[in-house]
């Protein structure tokens, strides 16, 4: 079955299909590092890790770029008022976000460019769009002329109209709304606001705008067409559209084959924002005691195009799902019945596998493959005294599998305890085969502090991290 994805540029679902067969090139649009990323950020690098990890699965060798917008408007304003250099207050929230996306299990992309080390790269495509007609400098720098360039709009389909009615005007920030859409910064000549962050250029003391960022650092890392970009709905307008434009013309050719935007996470109908105040860090919830396992499943199992509404119920619904899989997948862990594969069982399997896939398949569909995954649990646990050991380790693998693109299953392998943790256990069964019932309870409290639930089954003792 072939991968398709709902392309934002052409508005419709489409076969992917890469520029060079079975490799994928995607640049996803990373953080601004000035703060702690919040949910909401972070639900997007979530669908970014499911698209990485299902192309994977499907056999793709995946390139992923994910950028570090450690310049702009917002690390000069915030840096300027903690009195920090720019590098060194860039750096705390680069830690940061790599220490969230190793507690959220995110697949790392292949690589990390932080803007500060591309400035090169920025001006020699200024230089080529001046020389080319499609820029020009002013006073106060270097704007991207977005009349000269034809296909302005196709992606966040601006209506000419009022693009042309629009399009007279000039605007420095970075970030601005549809309505006004103008000629926009490549280049911003240094002001006393800028503090000490400043490089050269021929067209002076300055820094690059945002947009010229992405565009340069995907270019130099994946070529002039890539397969796949991605990030947040509002990054559409105007960050890609100028993305677009600055690229096109300056290579003549198609920047990105494929578009992919995820809705938002939003809060009491408002979108999670820090500039909104209704945000939650990742470190907020597990300060919480909720476990950033939960909070990946939570912002991992929504379709990515679906608004996701943040409640802390949410996040307990998310524990109950685990805890059913979990439960599922350590029982069927300690069955050790010998004997011949219930056929039915066989043939849902396989039913549920191709369910598992199609689902995915289908632009990334994971609320509907995780709809069959329990299904499949709910009839096996209807009928687990039909279940064999040969059944149960194929519906493990299955899992397992499945886990290299979940991330968030929990097989409670035997490695993950130590040496200690093993004594405890073999010494609390031989306390309680020995009738030491006080000595076997107190073990087993102290195995509980530590997160292991140790369980006596009819084959014997069996535990698992909870
Ligand atoms: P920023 O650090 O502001 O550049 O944002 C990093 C990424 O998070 C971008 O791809 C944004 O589109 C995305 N983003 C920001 N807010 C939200 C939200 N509430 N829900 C989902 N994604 C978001
Ligand atoms: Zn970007």
């Amino acid at each position: 079955m072939p991968v398709r994805f709902y392309n934002s540029m052409t508005r419709t679902v489409e076969e992917f299909t890469p520029v060079q067969k079975g490799t994928a090139a995607m640049y996803t649009c990373g953080p601004t590092v000035y703060n702690f990323l919040h949910i909401g950020n972070l639900r997007t690098f979530l669908f970014e890790d499911l698209l990485h990890r299902w192309l994977r699965y499907r056999g793709y060798n995946v390139r992923q770029v994910m950028n570090l917008t450690d310049i702009d408007d917002k690390t000069i304003r915030d840096s300027r008022a903690q009195g920090m250099p720019l590098s060194e207050f860039t750096e705390i929230y680069k830690k940061a976000f790599f220490e969230d996306l190793k507690a959220l299990n995110v697949a790392p992309a292949e690589v990390y460019p932080s803007a500060t080390g591309h400035i090169p790269e920025m001006i020699g495509i200024i230089r080529t769009l001046i020389e080319k007609g499609y820029a020009y400098s002013t006073d106060d720098g270097v704007y991207f002329k977005i009349s000269a360039f034809d296909g302005y709009g196709k992606l966040a389909h601006l209506d000419k109209d009022s693009l042309r009615a629009g399009a007279s005007g000039r605007v420095a920030n970075d970030e601005y709304e549809k309505e006004t859409v103008s000629d926009f910064a490549l280049w911003k000549k240094w002001s006393p606001s800028d503090g000490d962050v400043k490089w050269q250029s021929p067209w002076g003391e300055g820094r690059p705008g945002w947009h010229i960022e992405c565009s340069a650092m995907s270019m130099k890392y994946l070529g002039e067409t890539l397969d796949i970009h991605s990030g947040g709905i509002d990054n559409m307008f105007p960050h890609h559209e100028n993305e677009i434009a600055q690229s096109e013309a300056a290579t003549g050719k198609q920047f990105a084959r494929y578009w992919l935007h995820s809705a938002h996470l939003i809060v009491e109908g408002e979108k999670m924002a820090k500039s909104k105040g209704n945000f939650f860090t990742l470190r907020d919830l597990l300060a919480k005691g909720y476990s950033a396992r939960s909070i990946r499943y939570l912002l991992y199992t929504t379709h990515y195009r679906k608004p996701l509404n943040f409640t802390f119920d949410g996040i307990k619904g998310a524990d109950a799902a685990l805890k059913r899989i979990d439960d599922f997948l350590f029982t069927l862990g300690n069955i050790k019945s010998e004997g011949a594969e219930d056929a039915e069982f066989v043939r849902m399997l396989t039913t549920q596998t191709e369910k598992f896939e199609a689902a995915l398949d289908e632009d990334l569909n994971i609320a509907e493959g995780m709809g069959a995954l329990f299904e499949l649990i709910r009839a096996v646990n209807e009928g687990m005294e039909r279940v064999t050991k040969g059944f149960a380790d194929r519906v493990l693998k299955f899992f397992g599998k499945a886990d290299s693109v979940l991330g968030f299953l929990n097989f409670g392998k035997a490695d993950d305890l130590t040496d200690e943790e093993h004594k405890m256990i073999s010494e609390r069964s031989d306390a309680k085969k020995g009738k030491d019932f006080a000595r076997a309870d107190e073990l087993r409290k102290v195995l509980l502090d530590r997160g292991i639930e140790v369980r006596d089954t009819p084959d014997g003792t069996v535990w698992k991290r909870i």
